[in-house]
């Protein structure tokens, strides 16, 4: 398929993607919009022009701060709107090439939080992340719970500290208890890190007591989007027990503005690695739910270039998302149209794969070397994080674009 705008090499955002998300220009109030190379379609004033002729959307739901109310239509719909603008923007004879009005170049507009975001959950669903910090938290011998192969663990998490990619993330500050002290100090997070993760965006809502299986997943997700969990990890470490992540995790998590449907993404699909022992049936599934997605972390210094330092994809993930959702919603939790729910650090085996400066680092023990010289366990003021992800397959490339933020003391 071609489309007839210029589409830059190498650019995430080709006619195969088509990603959603809600961008201002100055002065004005934010609106959906689909991006296209390197600009974005107006999906109101394309509406406006009456050229998305789909049963059932009505304008409205374009000019609008969230993409919540055109979620609420449904896939069948919001599907039928992602393959009218493909016709639109590769069909020779487009209404929109006498058009240009409805193109706005991206490096113009704002963008917003792409969803009013209700409730968030993280999972913990890379063994080798799992693995890798229970090595360093815990007991290297013993590192995997006994419960992390029987389930995806996961916990709940802040939506209200979640914030839209370029966002400036401030160091908490919070107790600590240094080893060689017997009592906790209250300081500036030393060992502040981030997560390379991707979440789902809910696209349904449930009923208090519904469940939804593993085979029905998929119909409650609308799309995903790159997701950094910034952790402040000696923080985490002193509060962690019993009870899990609390202000370690909740002072910020950023989230890249285009939401990519599972529609871009299904050429995508690959098998998840083997299940042992078997789960028990309600985590069962059937076809490949892991998805082929390349992701990479650069790190930037105030003054520098970025050195990539992480290579990673989610397809190494144990627990999918479908398995992820099943698992939430078993006990009758409902989920509710925008809510997020973010995959856990995402590591392979390789070192050079780790989804985490803990990791990378070894927890501090393992200096990362960066292009300028300088070298890093944990973050700096000034430092930028840039995560990164596309799918790539026989010349179509689905990708995410970026999600950074810069580190301010
Ligand atoms: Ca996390």
């Amino acid at each position: 398929m071609q489309t007839w705008i210029p589409i830059p090499e190498n650019s995430d955002f080709t006619i195969h993607n088509l990603p959603f998300g809600i961008f201002s220009m100055e002065g004005e109030t934010p609106g959906a919009g689909v991006a296209i190379g390197d600009q974005i379609l107006d999906l109101y004033a394309v509406a406006d022009l009456e050229h998305l002729d789909i049963p059932g959307v009505d304008k409205s739901v374009f000019n609008h701060s969230s993409l919540n109310p055109f979620i609420r239509l449904g896939k069948r719909t919001t599907s039928a709107v992602r393959l009218k603008v493909q016709q639109l923007l590769s069909d020779e004879h487009s209404p929109l090439r006498s058009r240009p009005e409805v193109f706005i170049p991206q490096s113009s507009v704002t963008m917003h939080l792409p969803v009013e975001i209700g409730d968030y959950t993280d999972f913990y669903s890379s063994i080798e992340h799992a693995t890798n910090v229970g090595m360093m938290f815990r007991d290297p011998a013993n590192a995997l719970l006994p419960n992390w192969r029987h389930l995806p663990v996961g916990y709940h998490g802040r939506s209200s500290s979640i914030v839209i990619s370029g966002t400036p993330v401030r160091r908490p500050s919070g107790q600590v208890k240094p080893k060689e002290a017997d009592q906790p100090v209250f300081q500036p997070s030393a060992r502040l890190d981030f997560e390379l993760e991707t979440a789902f965006i809910i696209g349904r809502n449930t009923e208090l007591g519904q469940s939804v299986s593993t085979a029905e997943a998929e119909d409650y997700i609308f799309g995903m989007v790159l997701f950094n969990d910034w952790s402040a990890r000696d923080l985490q470490q002193w509060e962690y027990v019993p009870l899990g992540p609390f202000l370690g995790k909740n002072f910020a998590s950023s989230i890249s503005p285009w939401v990519v449907t599972l529609d871009a993404l299904e050429p995508f699909r690959t098998e998840g690695p083997v299940q042992e022992p078997a789960v028990l049936p309600y985590l069962q599934y059937t076809g490949k739910k892991n998805y082929d997605i390349h992701l990479e972390v650069g790190l930037q210094p105030a003054a520098g270039d970025e050195t990539v330092i992480c290579r990673s994809n989610f397809k190494y993930m144990y627990w999918n998302m479908c398995q992820q959702l099943a698992h939430h919603t078993v006990n009758g939790c409902n989920i509710r149209i925008g809510d997020l729910m973010a995959s856990g650090t995402i590591s392979g085996k390789d070192p050079g794969s780790y989804g985490s400066m803990l990791e990378l680092s070894w927890s501090g023990t393992k200096p990362i070397q960066l292009k300028d010289g300088s070298t890093r366990t944990f973050l700096q003021d000034g430092d930028t994080v840039r995560m990164r992800g596309w799918a790539e397959q026989g010349g179509v490339r689905v990708g995410f674009g970026a999600v950074e933020g810069r580190i301010v003391g």
